[in-house]
């Protein structure tokens, strides 16, 4: 009889980083419960982190490489499978350059420790310029803002929602998502508190969602107008004279530039294209200003849109002169434990390079993945030839998925590291697979960053890796090393030993951290035999906000420490941090960016568009995150999740009825959906899920073949960008939608 275990594990499947408590037996997880004792989470699960034991059991997860042999996927050795990689890359490398190799990161990079602490080293290593990630499809405006505002595009505030009085969230849905460049567990329980002791919920939503129900005030805008509205309200709040810096007063820079820029955008003008009237966006205005303890947030809705950094900067204006950036119940900016004070970067600016064929500026390292098709299909020297993706999907997560699909599969090689026959690892001809979650370490590297609370937990891995499969760090390091010219046979410890002494050399040259100007001879010595992530992290720790400083601190922080608390360390709320978590060159708060300013002429034509027409928004559901989990019975089972939202007004307009088939139709495409008819989405809005779309020839997921849905991104337009940030817009899209007639047989 199998003898049952606990353990516990941070689940690593959206940024809430809730405790789970697994019951395993025979190396299988058998049972999943929230962590009672989890310092942050308390308890709380969601439907997905209960299917993390499917998840990981799933059979139609890879546990071997696949390579393509004469046109098919074959299993092969790991031996086998990092020789073709070798093969493949080298020549490509060779004849044409780094650039030729692009690789794309996907959105669970920031999900696991690997990603968090080895993308960075893998992707210096592969020596490309075109590298996209994830983050160039919904959330670089607000790395752009945040890097312009505070000269670090990392140091995001979050809404202090445990503390505030009012919050006003816009095209941000958390009690589906569970938040989004937010990690609060519980947010459904969070927002209940905020109203039982007595605070106020605005929620700015073209869809009254789920978050919206219990809002005190639901506001229907108009898709991709938030940026009007916030504009209005900064403005409200110059011209009434209710403008309070507080204790930042002497870090702001560019105020003076603000309210002449603004001077378009009263609460009049905007009224007609936002459908929010003037006396309400004043009112919001003055409640901002005159609640002691309030907060704007916005999220996917204002970043996935034409003007997503104005709409993103404009958020963060609102809270600073309304005295709420920095304070306990406005916005906050968390202190991870694995991050010094001070990023010890330079000021933020981005266009180091531009894409080559659209000229688009690169941003955090980064080119937009909008146009990584013009990229592989635009022939001349920069060409690329070779794709790697690693864990990502971006055939159904990307804008104008079907043509991204068909440069894809024109490519001289696709690497990916990827657990399934995806949409988009069906092109590989090499496909090696991650070992689960239940089988690696974890700490959250991204979302401590990003937390209502400062907490530290460390999970190691809940069943050992089978002999004889590499970790996901040592898959990323062996790919490095090809790249680099080792060959196949790379020495894994070598290249990680340099790894981690050129994180420790950083770690001692940053004047933030706890070991600034040290020795590195004489820390490195002292590290305790680990290797990988837990090196890396366990220097990392050492040297943050709370850590030993390498024996300096008494009772500070090492992961040997948090070895020892498998439910966590809660290292307190969150405490202002400004000025002295700026880095931009004057040392201020940069109110008035000038790349920002000069944009809003663009944003001064929505005034005048013409509101004729359907557009389309996106949703999430709190069983889905992206296209990752459709696989999973007990995540899929229900009603259909991927339907056409439609007001019925429009309905009667369009002939169109509940249940009916719709084509939805954009510039670049259109896809065909079933039609659902509710009072919850405001006319002259459809909207349709993203992350679908599961039907195509050779993709290897049988439950989520069964009940495909249909590819959002096929109507997504990759020339529809956000200027600044180069991020698509994926919400207000101009479509139409029709009834598809069924000719009888
Ligand atoms: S809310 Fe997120 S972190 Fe928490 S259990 Fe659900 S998926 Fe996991």
């Amino acid at each position: 009889m199998a003898t049952a275990r606990t353990a516990y594990r941070t689940c690593p499947l959206c940024e809430a980083t809730c405790g789970l408590e697994l019951t395993v037996e025979d190396d299988r997880i058998t049972r999943v419960r929230g962590d009672d004792e989890d310092v942050f989470s308390g308890g709380y699960l969601c439907p997905k982190g209960a299917a993390f034991g499917q998840l990981e059991h799933d059979p139609d997860r890879l546990r071997q490489p696949l390579v393509r042999r004469d046109g098919e996927l074959v299993p092969a050795s790991w031996t086998e499978a990092f020789a073709e990689v070798d093969r493949l890359l080298t020549p490509i490398l060779r004849d044409h350059g780094p650039d030729a190799v692009a690789a794309y990161m996907g959105n669970p990079n920031v999900h696991n420790l690997a990603g968090g602490l080895y993308a960075k080293p893998f992707l210096k290593a592969l020596r490309t310029r075109n590298v996209a990630s994830a983050s160039t499809v919904d959330q670089m405006p607000k790395h752009v803002s945040c890097g312009l505002l505070y000269g670090d595009p990392l140091a995001i505030p979050v809404p202090d929602i445990d503390r505030t009085d009012l919050l006003v969230m816009l095209g941000a849905n958390p009690r589906m998502s569970n938040g989004s460049l937010l990690t609060a567990p519980d947010l459904p329980g969070r927002l209940d508190a905020l109203r039982r002791r007595g605070g106020r919920l605005v929620v700015v939503d073209p869809r009254r969602s789920r978050t919206a129900e219990d809002a005190d005030l639901h506001l229907a805008i108009r898709p991709g107008t938030d940026a009007l509205l916030l504009l209005a309200v900064a403005w409200t709040v110059l011209d009434e004279d209710l403008v309070r810096l507080g204790r930042l007063a002497p870090f702001v820079a560019g105020l003076e530039d603000v309210a002449p820029a603004l001077d378009r955008f009263t609460p009049e003008a905007v009224a007609g294209p936002t459908g929010i009237d003037a006396g309400t966006i004043r009112g919001l205005a003055r409640d901002l200003a005159t609640t002691e303890r309030a907060v704007v947030y916005g999220r996917i809705g204002t970043t996935t849109v034409r003007y997503g950094t104005v709409t993103s900067w404009a958020v963060d204006l609102v809270n600073l002169l309304t005295g709420h950036l920095d304070t306990p119940g406005g916005a906050m900016f968390a202190r991870p434990a694995h991050v010094p004070d001070r990023s010890g970067r330079p000021p933020f600016r981005t266009g180091r390079w531009t894409s080559r064929v659209r000229g688009l500026p690169e941003v955090l390292s980064e080119i937009p993945v909008a146009t990584l098709a013009d990229e592989i299909e635009t022939p001349g020297e920069g060409q690329v030839r070779a794709l790697v993706t690693v864990a990502g999907n971006p055939v159904l997560s990307t804008p104008n998925g079907v043509r991204l699909d068909a440069a894809i599969a024109s490519l001289d090689a696709v690497i990916c590291i990827d657990p399934y026959v995806n949409e988009t690892t069906r092109h590989a001809h090499v496909l090696l697979p991650p070992p689960g979650a239940m089988h690696r370490s974890h700490y959250d590297v991204a979302f401590y960053g990003l937390s209502v609370r400062n907490v530290v937990n460390y999970s190691p891995p809940v069943v050992p890796l089978p002999d004889g499969r590499p970790d996901e760090w040592e898959i990323l390091v062996t790919i490095a090393g090809i790249a680099a010219g080792q060959g196949p046979d790379v020495d894994v410890d070598a290249l990680d030993a340099f790894v981690a002494r050129t994180l420790l050399d950083q770690l001692v040259r940053n004047d933030g951290s706890r070991i600034a100007g040290r020795e590195p001879d004489q820390l490195w010595a002292m590290l305790d035999g680990r290797r990988g992530p837990e090196r890396l992290l366990d220097m990392l720790l050492r040297a943050g906000p709370y850590g030993d400083g390498f024996g300096a601190v008494a009772d500070g922080l090492t992961l040997a420490v948090l070895e020892g608390q498998p439910h966590g360390i809660d290292l307190g709320p969150l405490e202002p941090r400004l000025p002295d978590n700026l880095a931009t060159a004057s040392g201020k708060v940069e109110a008035a960016p000038a790349s920002v300013l000069a944009d809003l002429d663009r944003v001064a034509d929505a005034l005048d568009a013409p509101e004729d027409g359907l557009v389309l928004v996106g949703r999430r559901h709190l069983r889905t995150n992206n296209s990752w989990m459709h696989n999973v019975p007990m995540l899929t089972k229900g009603r259909d999740l991927c339907t056409l939202q439609v007001h019925p007004d429009d309905a009667a307009r369009l002939g169109l009825s509940d249940g009916d088939e719709a084509r939805i139709s954009s510039r670049v495409g259109s896809v065909v959906a079933p039609v659902e008819l509710t009072h919850d989405i405001a006319t002259g809005v459809v909207s349709l899920p993203h992350g679908f779309g599961h039907d195509l020839p050779g993709v290897v997921q049988g439950v989520a073949r069964s009940r495909p849905g249909v590819n959002a991104n096929v109507l997504t337009d990759e020339e529809d960008l956000d200027v600044l940030s180069g991020t698509a817009v994926l919400n207000g899209i101009p479509v139409t939608v029709e009834t598809v007639v069924t000719v009888p047989a």
